[in-house]
């Protein structure tokens, strides 16, 4: 079997077995790009690997030999050669890609002989030692894992002997005992001196990427991103180029488009006389790339057309490795560019007017999940204007975030435990703070550019980052930063503003966003396609009117007890709670009405003729009252009842399951004046807004928590009883529909017996997962996560649907009732309606909508039209 592939026998199809890295690099190779010379160790290397107990086979290890030997000629360069040495860099290459999650070994073949030889091939001792010390301290971090921080230290400490700031004043001396105190260290720390020979270095370091796709980052990133585990990494053997051979050389990383904005313009940085990660690590600023354009005119104008050709060829936006050796440009990597929802919508729409793509593709092109950023807030400008500037930094990742300085990722989650909100503020970021990066509303660091760290995982994560704020010295240890001599600590407030780069002091007021431009353009292209309506979950007028505003088409859950909890009705709710006749109870209602019916006149203008759906009372009445002593005496205070009286009541009321007690249609059936109440209001309301405010509204009264036909019809009839004279005496023609919630699990087995008597379904998915996983919602919290983490499911299923189980019922069910009635509605309205792959059930189940909290309704459109392409 073939584990190990030269760049030309690869392709960008082939990324599951070469990684993106190597997929990509061969690609570039066989559309003629310069690409240097190497091979790549497959993903079914590395998965044998773990196969053989952490052992590289020696088949796998004969073929890597091969190759070698391959490359040696192509380059004509021999590894550990003392003439002319070959030298190569080692690079991860998952097939998905994890920017900074695995580790790369520069500069691999060097010992203290070829080093020599490299300095006499390219004239240049200070160039040849250069790559020596980095090599070590590479190879020292990834594969040797010795903490980084031991050989910075030697770094710093001889660059202040000898009062410089930049390494490239190094000289060939310096250098020469930099490597021999690195050595010094490897010898110290391992107990054996660092390896000479090249082919150890060579194996040692490809088992060392193997490794590295189980190091914890790695499997932080993967849980993050929902990444499997399993698909394991590949190792790209590359020749090395050299952007640190000098005033000719450099390195630089660039996307074809703006990654912030969308922007359709070349976007990134470059440094001169660097090597590799320099550029990123933020270690000098480095240049913007159109500043190229002066200092190697020919090397830019290569550059524009090579990133044309590659964004013509992969047909998006891609983000670019490149080096300069010597005055000549060599790729290093290409892969689809990570951006910003904003950047994704504009690129998405610009590609599409270019006739790049098809309004398909551009609607594929945008993650559903990352539009949420879209609708979150941005700082008010009236705040903004009146907020006190603290400094200003790079705009790496847009957005407003606002919370307490925190200096450490443990930090972050110890604020996060008691609910506190965070801005994570560092030096710079590394890999080793994603979980801190996770949890922060925002991210602020002192160093690095647009393409550091920080700015490309915040970017990626739709985090709002200001970068290379040089203005504040952060100091990590002491839990301080300090601007302008002034110190800041950790737990006061900071706002950043992700768009312009500006930190400001205290918490800036936010506002929310509109839906306009390109936003509104791609909704409306989904909206073309789908098939799916979008309701929303609202119950106030508030709620409904930025659902519409989102793009609503109705109300698919309207919760009347959110209603009940108001200062002044919930007295007379209580009221008739407590009351031990029914007239007392009538009484009560009598004076909740008004406002019940208020209540739905305010909802039905907000969604003109929109469709709405109302649920009558659902919790159990135990929910209202009061529990604590203190509290139960105020209540019968204003009651005027006695304290004994009323606590013997509440606690009659408590319950030991009360998700499986006295709720939903079990109080009507008890209590049936309470549902009484609910549909007069309903339906007055639905006259008044025909009668007086000329809006025909049809209310779909909803019947919860049904497990048995009799419950059904029983309520039903109650319905029509209350509702028929209300209308027939108004005079006016007015329909409105009776149907249940699905979410007891036995009504979706006798889902058909319902459908003889309902006119629609709305599938409860909480209620109906709890019930069927047997899971009750509020305490699943304390083992779910555990669950995950032993992979018994691969995502909560309470937040997206159990398709396997759950949604077996929830199929049957649709099935059973359009049996008996084809045109039978139906619709969910749990959690699951504003999740993607959730609503692509949906879809394929021949649901007529999903119903989702006002800030999903984009989201759901832009899914909804996705499960159809
Ligand atoms: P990552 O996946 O973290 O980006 P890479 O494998 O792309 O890691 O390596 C990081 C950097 O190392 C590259 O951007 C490039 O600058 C440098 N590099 C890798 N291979 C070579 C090579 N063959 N020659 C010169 N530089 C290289
Ligand atoms: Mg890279
Ligand atoms: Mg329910």
């Amino acid at each position: 079997k073939q584990y190990v592939y030269a760049f030309e026998e690869g392709c960008k199809e082939m990324k599951d077995l070469l990684g993106g890295k190597g997929a990509n690099l061969a690609e570039m190779k066989k559309i003629g790009l310069p690409v240097p010379d190497g091979f790549t160790i497959s993903t079914e290397a590395c998965n044998q690997y773990y196969v053989d107990g952490k052992k590289i086979a020696a088949s796998i290890v004969q073929q890597i030999e091969a190759k070698l030997v391959e490359l040696e000629e192509k380059t004509q360069k021999k590894l550990g050669d003392t003439g002319n040495p070959l030298l190569v860099s080692v690079r991860s290459g998952a097939v998905i890609s994890m920017p900074g999650m695995m580790d790369t070994v520069l500069n691999l073949g060097l010992n203290d002989i070829s080093v020599e030889g490299l300095a006499a091939l390219t004239e240049n001792q200070r160039f040849a030692y250069d790559c020596y010390r980095r090599f070590i301290q590479m190879f020292s971090d990834v594969v040797l894992e010795i903490p980084k921080y031991k050989f910075d230290r030697v770094l710093e400490g001889q660059k202040e002997a000898k009062g410089i700031e930049s390494d490239t004043e190094l000289t060939v001396e310096d250098l020469q005992s930099i490597i021999e105190a690195y050595k010094g260290i490897v010898k110290t720390e391992m107990g054996f001196d660092f390896p000479q020979a090249p082919k150890e270095q060579l194996m040692m370091a490809i088992e060392a990427v193997f490794n590295s796709w189980n190091n914890d980052r790695a499997i932080i990133y993967r849980n993050y991103n929902e990444i499997p585990h399993d698909l394991g990494t590949a190792v790209n053997v590359q020749s090395m180029v050299f952007g640190n051979m000098g005033n000719t050389s450099g390195t630089g990383v660039a996307f074809t488009r703006n990654p912030s904005t969308g922007e359709a313009r070349l976007f990134g940085e470059f440094l001169m006389n660097a090597q590799g990660e320099d550029v990123v690590a933020g270690i000098r600023t480095p240049q913007k790339i159109d500043e190229l354009k002066d200092v190697m005119p020919n090397v830019y104008e290569e550059f524009i057309n090579v990133s044309n050709t590659l964004e013509a060829h992969y047909r998006d936006m891609q983000d670019i490795e490149f080096t300069v050796e010597r005055g000549k440009l060599y790729m290093l990597q290409t892969r689809t560019g990570k951006r910003t929802a904003f950047a994704a919508l504009k690129v998405a729409v610009d590609m599409e007017e270019e006739g790049v793509i098809s309004k398909e593709e551009a609607l594929m092109r945008i993650s559903p999940q990352q539009l949420d950023q879209l609708l979150h807030p941005t700082f008010n400008e009236q705040s903004l204007k009146a907020a006190e500037l603290l400094a200003k930094g790079l705009p790496a990742s847009p957005g407003a975030a606002c919370g307490q300085v925190v200096f450490h990722s443990e930090d972050v989650i110890k604020y996060k435990d008691k609910g506190l909100k965070t801005i994570l503020v560092r030096t710079e970021t590394s890999p080793e703070d994603i979980e801190g990066m996770v949890g922060a509303e925002g991210i602020l660091t002192s160093r690095g550019g647009m393409t550091s760290h920080a700015a490309v995982v915040a970017r990626g994560m739709g985090k709002c980052c200001v970068a290379g704020c040089g203005e504040i010295k952060v100091s990590e240890d002491e839990r301080v930063f300090v601007v302008n001599n002034s110190v800041y600590k950790e737990g006061d407030f900071i706002s950043l503003d992700g768009n312009t780069g500006n930190v400001y002091l205290g918490q800036v007021e936010t506002v929310e966003v509109g839906m306009t431009g390109d936003f509104a353009k791609v909704l409306g292209w989904a909206d073309d396609v789908r098939t799916l309506k979008i309701r929303t979950n609202a119950d106030n007028p508030m709620d409904s009117e930025t659902a519409v505003k989102f793009g609503a088409e109705g109300i698919g859950l309207c919760r009347t007890e959110h209603m009940f909890f108001d200062e002044e009705r919930i007295l007379y709710v209580r009221q008739m709670i407590l009351s031990s006749t029914k007239d007392d109870r009538v009484n009560a209602l009598d004076k909740l009405l008004p406002f019940q019916k208020d209540d739905f006149i305010g909802i039905y203008q907000a969604m003109g003729e929109r469709p709405v759906t109302i649920r009558l009372l659902d919790p159990p009445l135990h929910e209202f009252l009061p529990h604590k002593d203190e509290d139960i005496q105020v209540l019968s205070k204003e009651l005027e009842v006695p304290f004994d009286i009323l606590k013997t009541k509440v606690m009659s009321l408590s319950e030991f399951n009360p998700m499986l007690g006295h709720r939903g249609c079990r109080l009507a059936i008890t209590y049936p004046e309470i549902y009484e109440m609910q549909v007069r209001a309903i339906v007055e309301a639905a006259v008044h807004c025909k009668k007086n405010l000329g809006i025909q509204v049809d209310p779909e009264i909803m019947i919860p928590l049904v497990g048995h036909l009799k419950e059904f019809t029983i309520l039903k009839k109650l319905v029509h009883d209350i509702a028929d004279p209300i209308i027939k005496e108004s005079g006016i023609e007015l329909s409105y529909k009776v149907g249940t919630m699905i979410e007891v699990p036995r009504a979706a087995l006798i889902a058909d017996q319902i459908a003889e008597h309902a006119d629609f379904f709305s599938f409860g998915t909480n209620d109906l997962t709890q019930m069927t996983l047997g899971f009750s919602r509020d305490d699943a919290g304390k083992f779910i996560g555990e669950y995950m983490k032993k992979e018994v499911f691969e995502k909560d299923p309470f937040e997206s649907i159990d398709q396997t189980g759950v949604g077996k019922l929830v199929k049957m069910a649709a099935e059973l009732g359009r049996g008996v009635k084809s045109d039978l509605k139906l619709g969910i309205c749990g959690e699951h309606g504003g999740e993607p792959k959730s609503i692509e059930f949906c879809y394929k189940t021949d649901l007529n909508y999903v119903s989702c909290s006002p800030f999903r309704v984009p989201i759901a459109r832009l899914a909804a039209a996705q499960a159809v392409i």
